[in-house]
């Protein structure tokens, strides 16, 4: 099994000086699926030679900063040359979001870009808190406290487990248990002044404690609210874990199994 995890962007909320919002390649032998579509994802792909090499696309949650980008990569996909239909999978609360950027940036004169996301990334729902079949491969999903339906992913033929956004939990660190490699949202540095739980998201130290007590093998902190933050949250993650601790980047590979 080749694996390989590729980071496109990981910044909270916005593209900026770090580069884009979410979203990954992760890459399982020869199937090669972009996890999130934040704003400046489509960019990102292109400068890393990725952009016409996706086989599916998935998306975590509703909210922007992960799924912004999706309508600039339906237009991608449809001018001025037509590629296949690329399959996008995601929560069922995302089909809404297709149907409303699609009513909203569809141009009803160009029948190539009449309703570009349903023609150019045909969506298939993804169920909560189970196990389905991805181009193949084995995904888990689990619904993370976050205040829309958000699902953490685990690549099973690649022990990858990617948080998306939310809260820590003890049924996440269940869900997490023994990945090779964890890839986990730590948008704050610290938990003051945050609403951790009424809102969810996770700091460095409950990210390092995920990263311990569900036994990963390493642990790759992303999705930063300040992106001059990003080496004191791995630091900090460190504190709290005593495996491999990486802060995500634009570019940054990690090999998977
Ligand atoms: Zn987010
Ligand atoms: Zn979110």
């Amino acid at each position: 099994m080749q694996a390989e995890l590729v980071v496109i962007g990981c910044r909270a909320g916005s593209p900026g000086a770090c580069g884009p919002a979410s979203g990954y390649v992760v890459r399982l032998d020869d199937a090669t699926l972009l996890v999130d579509c934040g704003p400046g994802v489509v960019a990102g792909l292109a400068q890393l030679g990725l952009l016409d090499r996706l086989d599916a696309v998935i998306v975590t949650h509703r909210h922007a900063d992960h799924c912004a980008d999706l309508v600039g990569l339906a237009y991608h996909r449809r001018f001025p040359h037509r590629a296949p239909p690329l399959p996008l999978y995601g929560p069922p609360s995302l089909a809404q979001v297709v149907k409303q950027v699609d009513q909203a940036f569809g141009i009803p004169t160009l029948e190539e870009l009449r309703t570009p996301i349903a023609t150019a990334l045909p969506f298939t729902a993804l169920e909560p808190n189970t196990t389905q079949e991805v181009l193949g491969h084995r995904v888990d999903t689990f619904v993370m406290r976050h205040p829309v339906e958000t699902f953490a992913l685990r690549f099973h033929d690649a022990s990858l487990t990617y948080t998306a956004d939310g809260a820590f939990t003890p049924e996440l660190v269940a869900f997490a248990r023994d990945s090779r490699v964890l890839l986990a949202e730590a948008t704050y540095l610290s938990a003051v002044g945050r609403d951790l739980m009424g809102h969810g998201h996770m700091t460095a130290e409950t990210v390092g404690q995920l990263a311990r007590e569900s036994g990963a093998g390493q642990l790759v902190v992303t999705h930063f609210a300040d992106c001059a933050e990003r080496d004191a949250i791995a630091h900090g993650a460190a504190r709290s874990f005593c495996g491999p601790v990486q802060a995500a980047a634009p570019g940054l590979s990690v090999a998977l199994e």
